[in-house]
């Protein structure tokens, strides 16, 4: 039997991460710094509401049977000391919904709050909020998974320059969309000039910078623990650190060789949620690389919201994660 060529999920769901670039960015620009605390003391802003409205509504759009499990609840911009970001996160929904009403808006945002299923869509509307707010890196992350298994994932890094996907002499392109899609491999679409090429770096070294790529904020995984692994499968150059699934990102186009996170000590209940890792996993591996848990295990996006039958994540260049999986046991 031939492979699902899921085509309209992918134009569907790529032009929908499109839209959400769009609005983030402005956002970015328009509104620095501006954040609101989540009831669990994490940083959420305008932008993250908005994306994920515009993305769950189009989804919802064209796919109306597909649950979608997104990160972000309406349910905040409800209280009554809100009613002003309600407001700005509405505006900005209108650049691509022009009539939708505040209400509706919340509405958008609640689709994101169904439950996992055989088929079902996951959403970060912006992941690494904290990098998003510093200026930094953060990613826009959607993935369709059908029986545990990511089918087709769109990781969009506005803020990413890579080296140009045809040849590093032509310079660096600024702001892509990698787009995966199972059996199809790993394409790259250009914010800048709108093409797409093929990316396949995580085949084996050839051409890879030998390093690590890690968080910004160090209390997401057991740095030192990665460090050391690191070193132990021959990647002496320094860890490129970046915020978000942009990590996923960078394996996939050899500007790293291995993204790994470790359980940290002092969190060793944390489970991984499908949405930080869904679209990037598929991101590395239709890039030709392999992304397990720490004991060489699939990762199961089917069970919950969570990697609840995951213990780390290992995400890598295929040349080296034996090497990897080795050390683990020693290190
Ligand atoms: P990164 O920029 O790779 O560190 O990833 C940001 C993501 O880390 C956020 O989307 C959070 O969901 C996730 N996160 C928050 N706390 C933790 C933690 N203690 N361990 C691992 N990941 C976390
Ligand atoms: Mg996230």
């Amino acid at each position: 039997m031939s492979p699902l060529s899921y085509d309209l999920e992918q134009t569907i769901a790529l032009s929908a991460v499109k839209s959400a670039v769009t609005i983030c960015e402005r956002v970015r620009m328009e509104r620095p710094g501006q954040a609101i605390t989540k009831p669990d003391s994490s940083p959420v802003t305008i932008a993250d509401f908005a994306a994920q409205a515009v993305i769950c509504q189009i989804i919802h759009d064209h796919f109306p049977d597909d649950p979608i499990v997104g990160e972000e609840s309406g349910a905040l911009l409800l209280q009554p000391e809100m009613a002003e970001h309600w407001q700005q996160v509405t505006n900005y929904v209108q650049l691509v919904f022009p009539s939708i009403a505040p209400s509706t808006v919340v509405e958008s945002i609640n689709l994101g709050r169904a439950q996992v299923q055989e088929r079902f869509w996951t959403l970060d509307p912006i992941d690494g909020t904290k990098g998003y707010l510093r200026g930094d890196q953060y990613a826009i992350a959607l993935a369709l998974i059908e029986g545990g298994e990511v089918k087709v994932g769109i990781l969009g890094c506005p803020a990413l320059s890579i080296p140009h996907p045809v040849s590093p002499r032509l310079g660096l392109v600024h702001g892509v969309i990698f787009v995966a899609v199972r059996g199809q491999g790993t394409r790259v679409f250009t914010l800048t000039d709108h093409q797409t090429y093929p990316v396949g770096a995580s085949a084996d070294l050839q051409g890879v910078i030998l390093r690590l790529t890690e968080s910004i904020e160090t209390e997401h995984g057991d740095l030192p623990r990665q460090r050391a692994l690191a070193k132990a499968v021959g990647l002496g150059e320094p860890p490129l650190q970046l915020d978000s699934q942009v990590k996923y990102g960078a394996v996939a186009c050899g500007e790293a060789a291995l993204y790994t996170r470790l359980i940290w000590k002092k969190e060793p209940n944390y489970r991984e949620n499908i949405w930080d890792h869904a679209a990037g996993a598929i991101v590395v591996e239709e890039a030709g690389g392999i992304v397990t848990d720490a004991r060489g295990n699939q990762l199961d996006f089917g069970c919950s919201s969570k990697l609840v039958n995951n213990s780390g994540i290992v995400a890598c260049n295929r040349a080296i994660h034996g090497a990897v999986l080795d050390a683990l046991n020693r290190i």
